[in-house]
């Protein structure tokens, strides 16, 4: 399962972070998803309690999840949508010329402790 291999990361990071600064509890992560970066909301909590269960640190983490919309950018006329709306094609001029500008990435945005 891909979010499980994205959360044991996440915990990674945390324990990381937890040992350089000398912590014994996680208050909260905040993790930033993009829309069309393929994790799967549902899955990505249930690993992420499963995981917290099993690691003392974490035991009462509460997760932030945050959905970054996936905005497109058109090169030929130059305006941005919504990707997961209109998908490839500019719904203004329909050209093809667009990329992905946000909603690709998964970031750990801020890790609270106690
Ligand atoms: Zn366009």
């Amino acid at each position: 399962m891909h979010e499980l291999s994205i959360v044991m990361e996440v915990v990674k990071q945390v324990k990381k972070l937890a040992e350089e600064h000398n912590v014994t509890k996680v208050q909260s992560v905040t993790v930033e998803v993009g829309e069309v970066s393929g994790v799967v909301k549902e899955y990505f909590l249930d690993a992420f309690n499963w995981m917290k269960q099993r690691n003392e640190l974490m035991k009462d983490c509460e997760l932030n999840y945050i959905t970054i919309e996936a905005i497109s950018y058109c090169e030929d006329c130059k305006k941005t949508y919504q990707t997961t709306r209109y998908a490839k094609e500019c719904p203004y001029c329909h050209s093809t010329r667009t990329y992905l500008v946000s909603g690709k990435d998964f970031m750990i945005k801020e890790i609270k402790v106690i």
